[in-house]
């Protein structure tokens, strides 16, 4: 067996959703809303899917799927991306692959700021690639730059950042990306920016995407996925936008591990992004009533909520709660004794310490909510 994947263990979205299913606990653990999605995108698919053909579509994605990707970013964050500039792949999760797969060789060392998703380092330990991991502190999050840059060597080829950033919801701004840029640039450094919580912004915040930023227009990839946007978390349609040389570079890659995604629902996702600003914002007001009841619920109940202002999730300071175990305790009791599923921040480390942080998930009905709220209150 592959040495990297052998001292993998198992995913803990899997674990905590198997044991929502096991035990009948509310599963505010794994980032899913539980509607079935747009109509307008459910509508798409379904006629796509009898209407179109279901054959291999381009490797690089439908043509019209990557036109609506362009419109979209250009309404919604005025990038302008050719054609050539974007590569469809099987949900953001093979967008980091194939980066980490065509961008790196053994021994090259790939810096993340962690707590970080738990794909990416086992990706880079695939390939052989050093991870130098770098840490973001409470109660803001803020890239540490310093830090940063000390952790940058003559082996450095990527840093691999995530804004809006699961689990923290904390968010890259446009002069911490123009200070990358001289860290990029003088090091001869990509910057892979894993965006897929773009649209799930709230309080008025605006996301920045590193492409906007001109000292790194040709050396940042842009990683986004229709999962979030629309909320449709299964469907994996994902893609990445760069400057051609390294979308053709990246491509080489992805043309090897999924070679398309389904294209009844490249079809849908081209229809969703084509629709107005208008429908956007409603979609992501959509989510904000629940994650106002979450807060609400949560501070009323005691516990001590951090601010975040994007992604699906908000996390609670235990200790800040008056709350005395380790996160993955906590987690652990909530589902057997309170009947709630919360995902622990030890496991978004890549060595799995304790730490004071649990994250909740808000895109669930409200009596859903309601309930797990009960219940956590009765807990604590
Ligand atoms: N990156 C981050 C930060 C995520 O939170 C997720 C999933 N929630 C992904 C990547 C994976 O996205 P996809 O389902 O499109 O593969
Ligand atoms: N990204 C989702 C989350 O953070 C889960 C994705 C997965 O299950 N692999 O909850």
């Amino acid at each position: 067996m592959n040495r990297s994947i052998a001292k993998l263990g198992t995913t803990i979205f899997e674990v905590m959703s198997g044991l929502a299913r096991e035990t009948g606990a509310i599963n505010l653990g794994q980032g899913f809303p539980d509607a079935q999605g747009p109509a307008e995108l459910l509508d798409a698919a379904a006629r796509a899917l009898r209407d179109k053909s279901n054959q291999y579509p381009p490797m690089r994605g439908l043509p019209e799927l990557r036109a609506a990707i362009a419109h979209y970013y250009a309404a919604q964050q005025g990038l302008t991306l050719a054609d050539e500039e974007i590569v469809v792949t099987s949900g953001a999760t093979e967008a980091l692959a194939a980066c980490i797969f065509a961008l790196l060789n053994p021994g090259d060392e790939i810096i993340f700021v962690q707590p970080l998703y738990d794909a990416y380092v086992p990706l880079a330990e695939l390939v052989g690639a050093v991870p130098k991991l770098v840490s973001l502190e409470p109660p803001h999050w803020r890239l540490p730059m310093a830090a940063i840059r000390a952790a940058v060597t003559s082996k450095t080829r990527v840093i691999l950042l995530n804004s809006p950033h699961n689990p923290t919801g904390s968010m890259i701004s446009a002069t911490e990306f123009e200070m990358l840029a001289e860290i990029c640039v003088a090091n001869d450094i990509v910057l892979v920016c894993d965006e897929v919580w773009e649209a799930m912004v709230f309080d008025g915040t605006r996301h920045v995407s590193p492409l906007a930023i001109a000292a790194l227009r040709d050396r940042a990839v842009k990683i986004g996925s229709a999962g979030k946007i629309f909320s449709v978390t299964g469907w994996k349609v994902g893609w990445l936008c760069a400057a051609p040389p390294l979308a053709s570079m990246i491509a080489r890659a992805h043309q090897f591990l999924t070679f398309t995604t389904p294209p009844a629902l490249q079809w849908a996702v081209a229809e969703g992004l084509m629709l107005p600003p208008e429908w956007h914002k409603a979609h992501v007001q959509s989510h904000a009533d629940g994650r106002a009841r979450l807060e609400q619920g949560l501070r009323a109940a005691g516990y001590a909520v951090l601010s975040s202002s994007a992604t699906w999730f908000l996390h609670v300071d235990l200790p800040g709660s008056g709350i005395h175990i380790p996160d993955g305790q906590f987690s652990d009791r909530s589902v057997r004794e309170a009947g709630v599923v919360t995902i622990p921040f030890s496991a978004f480390y890549a060595q799995d310490p304790e730490t004071r942080f649990v994250r909740f998930c808000f895109t669930k009905p409200e009596a859903m909510l309601d309930e797990a709220l009960a219940r956590l209150a009765r807990f604590r």
